[in-house]
């Protein structure tokens, strides 16, 4: 086996402990040698990047991820089941959204590579063929805080929905209130929904968080401002605010009573 560099990362990130979790504004400069590559590029909206982590320890096979509480042999993980830099052939692989490609150099949105880090490969993102929707894992950490949950959720939701909007910023306010409050930030084993039909954009960030859909029963319709979420035999209910939000970040900032009334039905 023979690698070869075709470029590098620049970002303002140059040690791991500043990387923000899922990374920071970066390019990526290829190499004049391999600029041929990129011819129609642009067709494309998002990449995947292959990076080479020449830092991490190629030794181990197995290790506790972050966020996972149990630092003993039940917080072990092997190495192919997580996404840790540690393993054999330390490959790191970010899937970006192009900003923008000029002269060799393509900006991404976010990146969770050190400034210099080589990279060895790009692939286009393929909708047709990477998004597979059903796919599913069990919780591997818990998230590091509510607000670092908070941006997990609004970013898997943007991911789905594809614009920030007050709705969205709703939803993840509503999943971030009941894994708080009822399962200590973590996640229920399966989710059990029922949504306001009138509502497009929050249905669309409740599936993109929970990955809930009507085909199986994970979320359904009903006629009404409210957001159930059943969990076991209870029944979590959001009562959405009379008036619909309008500013994305209002909502975020606002106090729980100002944008639903939360009970637990009897
Ligand atoms: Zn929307």
């Amino acid at each position: 086996m023979n690698l070869r560099a075709i470029g590098v990362v620049r970002s303002q990130i140059r040690e791991s402990k500043a990387m923000p979790p899922f990374g920071a504004p970066a390019s990526v400069e290829v190499f004049p040698e391999f600029r041929d590559g990129l011819h129609r590029l642009e067709k494309h909206s998002h990449i995947w990047v292959f990076a080479w982590l020449d830092q991490a320890d190629r030794g181990l096979l197995q290790v506790t991820p972050r966020g996972v509480s149990d630092a003993g042999p039940q917080g072990l993980h092997g190495v192919f089941a997580v996404r840790s830099p540690a393993r054999p052939n330390p490959i790191g692989l970010t899937a970006a959204e192009i900003l923008r490609v000029r002269d060799g150099t393509i900006d991404v949105d976010l990146l969770d590579f050190l400034d210099g880090t080589e990279v060895i490969d790009l692939k286009p993102y393929f909708c047709s063929r990477d998004i597979i929707f059903s796919a599913s894992n069990a919780q591997i950490g818990q998230p590091s805080s509510r607000e670092a949950m908070r941006d997990s959720l609004l970013r898997q939701a943007l991911r789905f929905h594809g614009e920030r909007c007050p709705d969205l910023a709703l939803a993840a306010r509503i999943i971030e209130h009941f894994r708080a409050e009822t399962l200590g930030l973590n996640e229920p084993e399966e989710w059990r929904i029922t949504a306001p039909i009138s509502r497009g954009c929050l249905i669309d960030a409740l599936i993109g968080i929970t990955r809930a859909t009507p085909g199986r029963g994970g979320i359904q319709f009903a006629d009404e401002d409210t957001v159930r979420i059943r969990h076991q035999k209870t029944v979590f209910v959001y009562r959405l605010a009379a008036s619909r939000p309008t500013d994305y970040d209002r909502v975020l900032a606002a106090p729980d009573a100002d944008i639903f009334q939360f009970e637990i039905a009897p």
